[in-house]
């Protein structure tokens, strides 16, 4: 069986600005997460950051990639328009993408996702979240021991109004403070799905929790590329069938 190819996107940590990231995340949240992810033998994975040339997304990666994950806090409306694009025409026809963390504020996120105001409520206290399992029946949840996972140390998103309605919800989670999110969600877009991970603030040590890298590697999985028919996205195509009456068109434009 062939591996499914994974790209490991970040924006970077900011060694100045997030020492605590730093001290987590020495060579970065996308090299932590490619060697946590390393041991599934499923998996063919590679980083690539946004100081990488092309922003690490080049045509030849978008190509090469099943599945592309997307950490991003700050920086990632630095990503150009095309290579956005880019990512957007490649779920579209088919690759996945994972938004994790504040990856749904980001570029590709937005555009195909298409809200207009991202930011939500949030709170960087270090609370815990407890993520409850609201869809029984999802194939993420594959090899999970229990009906909720916990975080100890998060940073709060709270509803209402972070994320557009989901075609999937798998989990709800309820924060210290008060608040709830939809935390594990997803859409499908074209030929392509889109999946959300919440929680994964850069100065808590969320990926280290062996739950959070075992759903991590499911929704992966749930999101490659299944082998669809190519589809004629737009323009006038002619009938499949001869039709017995057709009328001109009005000459337009
Ligand atoms: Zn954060």
């Amino acid at each position: 069986m062939s591996k499914i190819r994974v790209t490991i996107w970040s924006e970077g940590i900011d060694p100045q600005l997030e020492p605590r990231a730093i001290a987590l995340y020495p060579n970065d949240i996308n090299a932590y997460l490619a060697e946590a992810l390393g041991t599934n033998a499923d998996l063919q994975i590679r980083t690539a950051s946004l100081s990488d040339p092309e922003c690490g997304l080049s045509q030849q990666t978008i190509d090469d990639t099943d599945v592309l994950v997307w950490w991003s806090h700050l920086y990632d409306d630095q990503v150009p328009d095309e290579i956005a694009d880019r990512v957007m025409n490649a779920v579209l026809n088919g690759m996945g993408l994972v938004l994790l963390h504040a990856g749904f504020h980001g570029k590709p996120a937005r555009k195909l996702l298409g809200w207009p105001s991202p930011i939500g409520k949030y709170r960087e206290l270090g609370e815990m979240e407890r993520m409850w399992v609201v869809d029984r029946s999802h194939p993420i949840l594959a090899g999970m021991e229990k009906e909720y996972i916990e975080v100890p140390c998060s940073e709060m998103y709270g509803e209402p109004g972070c994320i557009p309605k989901p075609d999937e919800l798998v989990f709800i989670s309820w924060f210290e403070g008060g608040e709830v999110l939809r935390s594990v969600c997803g859409w499908h877009k074209g030929a392509g799905k889109v999946f959300y991970l919440a929680p994964g603030h850069e100065e808590f040590p969320v990926y280290y929790i062996p739950e959070i890298q075992l759903l991590l590697a499911n929704i992966i999985r749930y999101v490659k590329p299944v082998n669809t028919p190519p589809v004629r996205w737009r323009g006038e195509v002619d009938s499949i069938e001869t039709l017995k009456n057709p009328i001109k068109p009005s000459p337009r434009g």
